[in-house]
């Protein structure tokens, strides 16, 4: 099935996250181009906002955005909620889970990524990622169940039952922690009064001798502060061996006992078979072309975290939403100029920075291509910003998370009910 009609050029893009919903609404604004938005879901999920989501102070409605309501004024694009299982890339086709077969002029791959867990015993089964809407919220439940647990009857608690452990360093872990600590300690401890004795703990482990390794060592410096005076309880240079239903169990023999365990350690793309099949690399993201075109397939492109895009020195860029976001532009800066019989440009990505949000009123922001580093409640405003910024397709929610922003930094409430 095509729905492009005549006269018109169709472009099918798979993925409605950050650079397919940007590469729709791009090509949008050309009457002559068709567009056909596929996504499992019928919405964009705002990933940076999922620990707000997680910790109960954001509600999921504020971290994600309908698609059709997104694209409403934009009658050339027909969004459909299918999840695409294979890919044509000679006839430009994909298959859908739905028995339906979507041929295109141009084809976007924008799938994303999901959680790796690289085969660490027992972290598939007990632990929580935290990828999408639906890990938050489960997470949240998972979170408030421990306490109502626990409020019941706090002398016959379960060990660790209030023991929260966040797998994994990065950027992901740090805010994940920070935040959670915050919530529990300013919120659900204030709310469930029976608790306090049980010593409610964020831990966050990471197998580098450091957290943040793409921050710089002040930035590292502060995160590492900034967690402490957050009570966190930070482990690095330890490997996770196994996790069990209730329990940590590291590399050096200690163990951390415990029921909630978020897994933040690491990120593959998401695989769809393809035919011809492709070369994989570790990650499983798709090698590209500078132009964001698959090697060998000049009218399909791949965007955003499944393709393993370069930068102007040949290194790897990273899977963030600006990145996706500006590649998505690009891409349907290409297929304009394709159309036309234009030469294509390389895609080359615009470094505002790398940020992380610690906690209330800390962060980290590392900004432009220089890096230029700033800490404190100043970075914490910036975030909000490049956020905010990132939000701008989205301009109705911008108010709700700017209004979560304020309160977070003034209020003691977390949502608390248990939904999944
Ligand atoms: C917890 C968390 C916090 C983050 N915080 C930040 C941050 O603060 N700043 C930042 O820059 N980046 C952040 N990131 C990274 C950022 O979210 C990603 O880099 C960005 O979402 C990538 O955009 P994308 O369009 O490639 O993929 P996505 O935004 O993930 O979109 C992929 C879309 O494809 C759809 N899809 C997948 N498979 C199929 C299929 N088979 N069929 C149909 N549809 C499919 C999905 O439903 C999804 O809508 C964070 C990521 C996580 C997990």
């Amino acid at each position: 099935m095509s729905t492009g009609k005549a006269g018109t050029t169709h472009v099918v893009i798979v993925g409605g996250g950050f650079a397919g919903l940007k590469c729709a609404m791009e090509l949008a604004a050309h009457s002559e181009i068709a567009i056909t938005l596929i996504d499992r879901n019928n919405y964009q999920q705002f990933q940076p906002l999922l620990y707000q989501v997680a910790g109960g102070i954001l509600s999921p409605d504020n971290a994600a955005f309908a698609l059709r309501d997104v694209l409403r004024n934009r009658q050339n694009v027909d969004v459909r909620m299918d999840e695409v299982v294979a890919v044509d890339l000679a006839k430009r086709t994909v298959r859908t889970a739905e028995g339906a077969a979507v041929s295109g002029d141009y084809l976007v791959l924008a799938t994303g990524s999901r959680v790796n867990f690289y085969g660490i015993p027992g972290a598939d089964r007990h632990t929580f990622p935290l990828y999408s809407l639906t890990d938050a919220e489960r997470l949240r439940s998972a979170i408030l169940h421990a306490f109502e647990e626990a409020d019941r009857d706090p002398a016959s608690a379960a060990e660790g039952l209030l023991n929260f452990v966040v797998v994994g360093g990065g950027p992901t872990g740090v805010e994940m922690a920070g935040t959670l600590s915050d919530i529990l300690k300013r919120a659900l401890l204030k709310e469930f009064r029976h608790v306090a004795a049980l010593r409610p703990q964020v831990y966050l482990i990471e197998a580098a001798p450091e957290l943040l390794g793409a921050f710089s060592p002040e930035s590292r410096r502060y995160a590492a502060s900034a967690l402490k005076d957050h009570d966190v309880s930070v482990l690095n240079g330890v490997a996770v061996k196994e996790i069990t239903a209730d329990a940590v169990l590291l590399a050096d023999g200690s163990r951390i006992a415990t029921r909630t365990v978020i897994w933040a350690a690491g990120l593959k793309a998401v695989e769809i078979p393809t035919q011809p099949e492709l070369p994989q690399i570790p990650s499983a993201r798709l090698e590209v072309e500078q132009d964001l075109t698959i090697r060998g397939f000049d009218q399909v492109y791949a965007l955003g975290d499944l393709a393993n895009a370069m930068d102007q020195d040949g290194k790897p860029l990273p899977q963030l939403a600006a990145v996706a976001q500006q590649a998505g532009k690009s891409c349907a800066g290409n297929i304009i100029a394709s159309i036309k019989g234009e030469p294509l440009k390389p895609f080359v990505y615009s470094d505002r920075g790398i940020l992380a949000m610690i906690g209330r009123n800390s962060a980290i922001a590392e900004l432009g291509k220089s890096h230029h580093e700033i800490v404190g409640p100043v970075a914490f405003v910036t975030w909000l910003g490049v956020h905010t910024a990132l939000l701008t397709d989205v301009r109705a929610k911008v108010e709700a998370v700017v209004e979560w922003a304020w309160a977070y930094f003034g209020s003691e409430h977390a949502g608390q009910l248990i939904d999944r």
